[in-house]
């Protein structure tokens, strides 16, 4: 595994490079949190269903607490953490008291400057969590939330129930100077992305990247070989995207069709090509995805 400094001259990810602290200690102090509420510069980020509302400067909208709560569903606060103006707190808007135009995920990934774009992402995750898990899994009596939002607790049993964060490993797969992209069948025609998949219990990373390559490809990668680039987040709910580069020590392509429709290797010329919008038929995701940023550092030679 390498250090960080590949990337140190690289534009940031989306979704990543938060600016808020998250504040640990404060959270275990419930009467803390409640008067930061009551603090002057206490903003809340309304979402609609999951999407942010953004500032006609394409910001996120953050906006006074005291007035923005009232549009909030009932009970579904969330505190993220203090930037450099106070507390900022999340909740899902209430869609019957208040009605704002939102800007879709992804589009709005791409227009927000990152440091919003990753509060948005924790508030998306953690606010989805909390939808999802309102209900003890140990023994199914309605969980309370604590900490501010951080985690859930069980008033019938004491269990403590954490927000999940999703391992996905994400790889470029390299044989000299070609690197194998793969489609999947509902992707727009001529899309071609990096091979990814989630990380099983008990498993590395680099056992999940060899796995999932074979698997859906039948190309063999040296473990040895693999080395880590960058993580994103990616709150569609709550992955954490881990960017790899892996050697290929047997080429033949044998694809999974209930996996992948095509795969193939490509040129690092054809890359290129892609990544400027020339390629005849071949195109790359857009600049939100962990794959374009894998390719594009693969196609400078930076990896
Ligand atoms: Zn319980």
């Amino acid at each position: 595994m390498n250090d960080r400094s590949l990337l140190a001259d690289e534009a940031p990810l989306v979704f990543a490079g938060s600016p808020l602290d998250r504040c640990e200690v404060e959270r275990r102090d419930p009467e803390l949190i409640a008067g930061f509420r009551e603090h002057p510069k206490a903003r809340l980020i309304l979402l609609v269903q999951g999407d942010p509302i953004l500032t006609p400067g394409n910001q996120l909208a953050k906006s006074a607490f005291a007035e923005a709560q009232w549009h909030a569903r009932p009970h579904s606060i969330v505190f993220l953490g203090k930037d450099e103006t106070g507390p900022l707190f999340a909740a899902e808007a209430d869609t019957a008291v208040f009605d704002a135009p939102a800007v879709p995920a992804r589009q709005a990934g791409m227009t927000m400057p990152h440091e919003d774009s990753a509060i948005y992402a924790q508030a998306k995750s953690l606010l989805a969590w909390h939808e999802r898990h309102q209900f003890c899994a140990v023994c199914g009596h309605r969980s309370d939330v604590a900490a501010g939002g951080a985690k859930r607790v069980c008033p019938s049993c004491g269990a403590e129930h954490f927000p999940r964060v999703d391992p996905v490993v994400i790889m470029l797969v390299i044989d000299g100077e070609r690197c194998l992209l793969g489609r999947q069948a509902e992707w727009p025609e001529g899309m071609w992305s990096a091979l990814a998949g989630f990380v099983e219990p008990a498993e590395t990373l680099e056992e999940a990247c060899a796995r999932e390559v074979r698997e859906e490809t039948g190309v063999v990668v040296d473990i040895a070989s693999i080395r880590y680039v960058f993580t994103q987040p990616w709150p569609f709910p709550s992955s954490i995207m881990v960017g790899l580069v892996a050697k290929a020590t047997k080429t033949e392509v044998k694809v999974d069709k209930q996996e992948l429709e095509q795969a193939r290797w490509f040129s690092r010329e054809e890359v290129r090509a892609m990544l400027e919008g020339r390629h005849a038929e071949a195109e790359l995701p857009p600049s939100i995805a962990v794959a374009r940023r894998l390719t594009e550092l693969w196609a400078a030679e930076k990896i």
